[in-house]
């Protein structure tokens, strides 16, 4: 089995890595570089990856512009026959007007390449002091339905209506990835987050094809969770928790909550995992438009999740080299961005990851 955090099985893209990387050919990933602080952190990220002599080249792909008629919205065809192809790539934030305008990029993505399971790992960061110094938990969170299905209409003036959409086959696809991540990476608990109390059909459809999967896995405990009382757990006592598995809606709230438990939103990956073995990863935040352009951003979450990215390729050491470069320049506290207390500027903080390399 694969040590991969973000996907639960040694891959096909990661067979063909590990050829190319001894072959000294470079593997090609795609790099959406976002809105906002995008562009800023994946600057850092391709250094970072360029000082550490990893074997990628980038594909880089803008979204803006023009709606392309072929996708019908602003990610290029081009753009996402890249990721089809390279069949692995790294994500900044894209920006969604709020209340208007156009679909969000994000769910365009995660519908178009059938994104099912998004893989948020949490963990508290040695050296760097919050209320707690134990959270080790994943959550994964069900990316392609419920609320986000995008189902939107007026019913009558005043009156609108919004339709989530809960399948078996979603819901079952998210939980076997779910418990095959358990099982792989030696966790020992799974817990199905609903409100399923209310929420009888869908979240009550949701929770039963959990069970069903749990079943498969007796090695792994299995609880059910109600979201209000597991958001009071969290912030209790978050060493309650192994790996979470959620509806979509859920598992955004509950991802930035347990940001929230390790230091911030500047410190979280994740990593969509898509059928046909795509890995696509992404900072759990979004564009952060108040810091856009002053060199302030964070960009430890993004690079977290190009190491996620990384170890799906399955070059381990690469990964294990940048992600102790980041760990140790956060402990030793000389370099920390404003998010963390610090003072450096990102280009500072990203000099000093590649000083640790
Ligand atoms: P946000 O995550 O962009 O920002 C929330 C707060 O966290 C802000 O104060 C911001 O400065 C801070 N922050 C976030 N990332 C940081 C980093 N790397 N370093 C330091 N500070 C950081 O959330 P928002 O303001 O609600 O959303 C802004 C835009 O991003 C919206 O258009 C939203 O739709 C989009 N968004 C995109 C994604 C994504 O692409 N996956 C995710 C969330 C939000």
């Amino acid at each position: 089995t694969s040590t991969n955090p973000a996907s639960g099985s040694a891959s096909p893209v990661a067979a063909t890595a590990r050829l190319l990387s001894s072959a000294t050919a470079p593997i090609r990933a795609t790099l959406f570089p976002g809105d906002g602080i995008g562009p800023e952190i994946a600057e850092s990220v391709k250094q970072v990856f360029r000082e550490a002599e990893v074997p990628i080249e980038w594909e880089e792909h803008y979204v803006g512009g023009q709606i392309d008629p072929r996708t019908q919205s602003f990610l290029t065809w081009e753009s996402l026959e890249s990721v089809r192809r390279n069949k692995v790539g790294l994500k900044g934030p894209m920006a969604t007007p709020i209340g208007k305008g156009h679909r969000s990029l994000n769910l365009t993505l995660r519908k178009e390449l059938n994104l099912y399971a998004n893989v948020r790992p949490c963990y508290s960061l040695p050296g760097y002091k919050t209320r707690y110094d134990d959270v080790n938990l994943i959550t994964i969170r069900e990316n392609t339905e419920g609320e986000y299905s995008g189902l939107e209409h007026q019913v009558v003036r005043g009156v609108v209506e919004s339709i989530k959409i809960i399948t078996r086959q979603a819901s079952l696809r998210v939980a076997e990835y779910a418990f095959h991540y358990a099982k792989a990476h030696g966790r020992e608990r799974v817990s199905a987050i609903h409100k399923a109390n209310i929420m009888q059909k869908t979240d009550g459809l949701f929770l039963k094809c959990c069970r069903e999967v749990a079943e498969k896995y007796p090695e792994i405990q299995y609880e059910e969770v109600v979201i209000d009382n597991c958001c009071m757990m969290l912030v209790k006592n978050p060493a309650l928790f192994d790996v979470l598995v959620m509806p979509n809606l859920y598992g955004d709230i509950i991802s930035d909550l347990c940001a929230g438990l390790i230091g911030g939103l500047g410190l979280t990956p994740s990593c969509n995992i898509g059928e046909g073995g795509i890995a696509l990863a992404e900072a759990v935040h979004g564009s952060a438009p108040d810091i856009a352009g002053k060199n302030l951003a964070n960009p430890t979450a993004l690079l977290l999740s190009a190491v996620t990215m990384l170890r799906h390729l399955e070059l381990h050491d690469k990964a294990e080299r940048i992600q102790n470069a980041i760990l140790n320049t956060i402990a030793e506290g000389k370099y920390r961005t404003a998010d963390l207390g610090g003072k450096s500027s990102t280009t500072d903080f990203t000099q000093a990851i590649i000083d640790h390399l």
